[in-house]
């Protein structure tokens, strides 16, 4: 689960990393109020950061330096209700329904900080580099020398000597040493009593007045942690989320919405990757990972239904069916039947194998609607390329 810039600089502030003074506002005259605010404790710029669950703000006109009140509230009156595109928000954009304003900072330097899962270690890893502000993946494909990782245990800190060497990367001087340190171990912190996939300052910036600060603020939770975090769980903006993916949640389905064109309906979620790699295979595209669980009842193939019609990129429908426990023939009536209650019109290539998989076949081909009933993954390849070019 994603939170927005904000709620994660309120948890910064809560374990003693330094974040600039802002306010949350969500409307013009409020922006300019806050900015008021701001202005009577000292500030003399500001800057109006669209709150969207998405990083690349700056180069998409999501982050604005303000040198006025009038400037704030117009920067806030063109970013508020309108849609941010940024490479990371995908083609539709994500709704802008608040902006944070913070005081504005001298910058010297940006640097990158961030905690994550090395999945191929086991281990969390310790993320740093001196190129900050940039995507640190970018950084990592031009200069690999640039990025260093550290693997950590989760039962220790962050310790000294991995603290000096990224001092030393940084360029900074000694007397930051502690400034630094306490960062680090406050975010490692957050990242594991929150149970994060990924923490991260990107810009953590040095100050022309010498002070490190997170300038921006961005926690990834672990979705099979939450049911321990309802501290977290409240923080969940929806209006953020795929709406696809939110009905999905709502369903009690494994939904992931992707980018391709077929779509896929499958039982079990080892099967439903399977399948992914099956059509990616054949050089398509998946455009969802979707396990409607081992039992396969009418009702889960109903909403099942439901989500991929309403998906306007899928123009054929996959179901890859293992009869173990579950009875072919039962599933091949639950498919029929959800098709009494949702109108599917992209093509459908149904394979249907194990416990009763005769049964199950006569049913769909004596069902008067048109599958593309098939055997074997082989010919539920070349049926999807059929039907797709259609
Ligand atoms: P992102 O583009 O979504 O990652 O948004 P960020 O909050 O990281 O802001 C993007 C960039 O805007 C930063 O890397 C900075 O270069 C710049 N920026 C943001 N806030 C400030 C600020 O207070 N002062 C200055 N000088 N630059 C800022
Ligand atoms: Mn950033």
């Amino acid at each position: 689960m994603n939170i927005h810039e904000y709620q994660a600089k309120a948890i910064f502030k809560e374990y003693g990393i330094p974040v600039p003074k802002g306010f949350l506002a969500r409307s013009a005259l409020e922006a300019f109020e806050l900015a008021c605010e701001l202005e009577r404790g000292g500030a003399k710029k500001f800057v109006v950061k669209a709150q969207v669950h998405a990083g690349g703000r700056g180069k998409a006109g999501g982050i604005k330096i303000c040198a006025s009140l009038d400037e704030v509230e117009r920067a806030a009156g063109e970013m508020l209700g309108k849609k941010l595109v940024s490479h990371q928000t995908g083609a539709g954009g994500k709704p802008v329904k608040s902006v944070l304003v913070d005081e504005a900072t001298d910058i010297a330097k940006e640097f990158y900080v961030g905690f994550a899962i090395d999945r191929s270690n086991y281990a969390p890893a310790l993320i740093a580099s001196k190129e900050g502000g940039v995507e640190i993946e970018e950084v990592a494909k031009r200069a690999p020398e640039k990025v260093l990782t550290f693997l950590l245990s989760p039962h220790s800190e962050v310790d000294g000597f991995i603290v000096r060497r990224i001092l030393s990367a940084f360029g900074l001087e000694r007397a930051q040493t502690q400034k630094l340190t306490d960062i680090l171990q406050s975010l490692y912190r957050i990242f594991k009593s929150k149970e994060c996939t990924l923490a991260e300052i990107n810009p953590l910036a040095l100050t022309s007045d010498g002070n490190l600060l997170a300038i921006d603020a961005k926690l990834n939770f672990d979705d099979n942690a939450l049911f321990r975090h309802p501290e977290l769980r409240v923080l969940r903006d929806p209006d953020q989320d795929d709406s696809l993916e939110v009905l999905a949640r709502r369903y009690g389905v494994d939904y992931v919405r992707m980018d391709g064109l077929i779509g896929c309906m499958v039982n079990g979620a080892g099967l439903a990757m399977a399948t992914m790699d099956l059509v990616d295979g054949v050089g398509l595209r998946p455009a969802n990972f979707l396990d409607i669980k081992g039992g396969a009842q009418k009702e889960s193939v109903v909403n099942a239904f439901k989500l991929l019609s309403q998906d306007p990129k899928v123009k054929v429908v996959l179901i890859n069916i293992f009869g173990g426990i579950v009875r072919c023939d039962m599933v091949a009536q639950g498919l029929v039947d959800a098709l009494g209650e949702v109108d599917v019109k992209a093509p459908m290539v149904v394979r249907l194998v194990g416990t009763n998989e005769n049964d199950g076949r006569k049913i769909l081909e004596g069902s008067g609607r048109k599958f593309f009933v098939v055997k074997t993954l082989a010919d539920a390849k070349s049926a999807v390329q059929k039907a797709l070019n259609k």
